[in-house]
This record gives structure tokens, C-alpha cells and sequence, in this order.
């Protein structure tokens, strides 16, 4: 809503157990658990902690899930916003709005801010489409990279930021003290989907004849979120058939109906590229 400037989340539940697949990203994630826990450890050897990690990956593979589950593993809030949120914004509204956050968070550290679609701010400078249309964009990086400085490295806040276009950030935002480091989550493999599927079907009520594997390897090319999708789109197609269990067929026709979501939307955004 307008209201808000970004969202806070103070009692995260969600964990790594939450996660599932991503199990290299995990582990390297882990040491920002421990950072949050035990800065000291750290700090005792002269250790500079690190101030932000960068996520790059396709959309709907579990980045905003797994900087999540940092914050509840850690027990630490969880502050988040999208870069998206600052396109078209009034003049100073977005530089106003990272100060704001990092305000906020400075009060409640040790916590996570979570950046999502860092991309959409974090565009190289002067390579806007028009001259000029990117001065407010360019306000808000700038007014980020100097919150980011202006830190100290044991203030207990760390920032994990989301991108599936690396290439096209800031070099500024790369630099050591900044996003210095990088996990890639890929969209899973069938052992991955297998996984995923497993968290999803949880909740749900199923028939004998559900096939996990089957579901896994029917459904190459799907990010966790298309497998979220299905496994709810597959109930909701049970409760319309007035069954007791979620079948096979449900799962087949959700599947069909997620693949058909996904042609169009290609469909409507290849034509501009
Ligand atoms: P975007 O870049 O579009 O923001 P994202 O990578 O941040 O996407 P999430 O928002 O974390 O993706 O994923 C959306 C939903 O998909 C999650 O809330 C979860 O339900 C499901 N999901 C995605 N990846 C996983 C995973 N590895 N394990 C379990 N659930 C997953």
C-alpha cells in the first residue's frame, strides 16, 4: 500500500527446512546466520564482517525464501523492499525511503534487509534508455551506496539483495564492503523438484496413486514457485471436483493449466525484447 514505506517482519518462521534443494546456496548463506549469532567470534580475530550478499538467480527459485530463513534461523527481524517499488517515484521520494529503512534498521539490529529486484536501482548510472529519466533512479543508488558506507561493519545489519541481472548492476554495488559476494540459486534439477514437491504436498490431502517422482520429472524447466503453484492449483482443482483427495489427475490438470500460465506470459513479453 502507499502507507507503507517497506515491510517489516519482526518474528520470522520461516527456516531452512522451508528451503528445500538450493543445498550449496544454503551452506554458503549459513555464514551469515553465525555473523547475526556470534558477531564476536568474528570480530575477536580482527575479522571485518561482510555487509551484504548478493543473490542471482531466475525469478521464483527461492531467493526471497531463502534470505528469509536467514532471519529465522538467526531470530532477527526481517526488513525487506522491492527496487521495483522506486521506478516512477516522485522526485526524492526513494533516496528518503532507503534512509528511512536503514533508520529503522540501525534500531533493531542485528537484522536483515532484504532487497529485492536490486536491479531495478541498481542499473550502471548513464545507461538509462533517455537522458535524464533516470535521475530519481540514480538518487536512490547513490542515496544506498552511502547508507551502505555509512555503516559500520559490526552495526549487526546485513543486506541480501536479489537479481537475476547481474550484468547490468552498478560496479559501485560490487565493490569490497558492498555486495563483495555472490550465491547463484539455479532453477532445481529433478532431485531439486522432488524436494520442493515434498514441501508443497505437505499440507495437502492426497490420494494413494500420487507420484512424487513422477510429478519431479513431468515438470522440467519449473522454478519453486511454479511447483508452490501447481500443488495449490492441484487442490483447488480437487475441492471443484468435490473430492476427498487430491489425485494424479488434479496434479496433471494443474499442470497442464501452470504450463499454459507460463506460454502466455512469454507470449506477452517476447514480442518487446
Ligand atoms: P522473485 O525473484 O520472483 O522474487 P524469488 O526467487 O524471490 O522470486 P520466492 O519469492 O522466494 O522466489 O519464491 C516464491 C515461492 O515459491 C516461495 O514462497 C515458495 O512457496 C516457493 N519456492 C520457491 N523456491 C522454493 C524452494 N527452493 N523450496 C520451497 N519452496 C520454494
Amino acid at each position: 500500500s502507499r502507507a507503507t514505506l517497506f515491510d517489516a517482519e519482526n518474528k520470522v518462521k520461516i527456516t531452512f527446512n522451508d528451503v528445500a534443494g538450493l543445498e550449496e546456496a544454503k551452506e554458503e548463506i549459513k555464514e551469515i546466520v553465525e555473523y547475526l549469532q556470534f558477531p564476536d567470534k568474528f570480530k575477536k580475530l580482527g575479522a571485518k564482517i561482510p555487509k551484504g550478499a548478493l543473490l542471482v538467480g531466475p525469478p521464483g527459485t527461492g531467493k526471497t525464501l531463502l534470505a528469509k530463513a536467514v532471519a529465522g534461523e538467526a531470530g532477527v527481524p526481517f526488513f525487506s523492499l522491492s527496487g521495483s517499488d522506486f521506478v516512477e517515484m516522485f522526485v526524492g521520494v526513494g533516496a528518503a525511503r532507503v534512509r528511512d529503512l536503514f533508520k529503522q534498521a540501525k534500531e533493531k539490529a542485528p537484522c536483515i534487509i532484504f532487497i529485492d529486484e536490486i536491479d531495478a536501482v541498481g542499473r550502471s548510472r548513464g545507461r538509462g534508455a533517455m537522458p535524464g529519466s533516470n535521475d530519481e533512479r540514480e538518487n536512490t543508488l547513490n542515496s544506498l551506496l552511502v547508507e551502505m558506507d555509512g555503516f559500520a561493519t559490526d552495526s549487526g545489519i546485513i543486506i541480501v539483495a536479489a537479481t537475476n541481472r547481474p550484468d547490468v548492476l552498478d560496479p559501485a554495488l560490487l565493490r569490497p564492503g558492498r555486495f563483495d559476494r555472490q550465491i547463484s540459486i539455479d532453477k532445481p534439477d529433478v532431485i531439486g523438484r522432488e524436494a520442493i514437491f515434498k514441501v508443497h504436498l505437505k499440507p495437502l490431502k492426497l490420494s494413494s496413486d500420487v507420484n512424487i517422482q513422477k510429478l519431479s520429472s513431468q515438470t522440467p524447466g519449473f522454478a519453486g514457485a511454479e511447483i508452490a503453484n501447481v500443488c495449490n492449483e492441484a487442490a483447488l482443482i480437487a475441492a471443484r471436483r468435490d473430492r476427498e483427495e487430491v489425485t494424479m489427475q488434479d496434479f496433471q490438470d494443474a499442470m497442464d493449466r501452470v504450463i499454459g500460465g507460463l506460454e502466455k506470459k512469454n507470449k506477452l513479453i517476447s514480442p518487446e525484447e
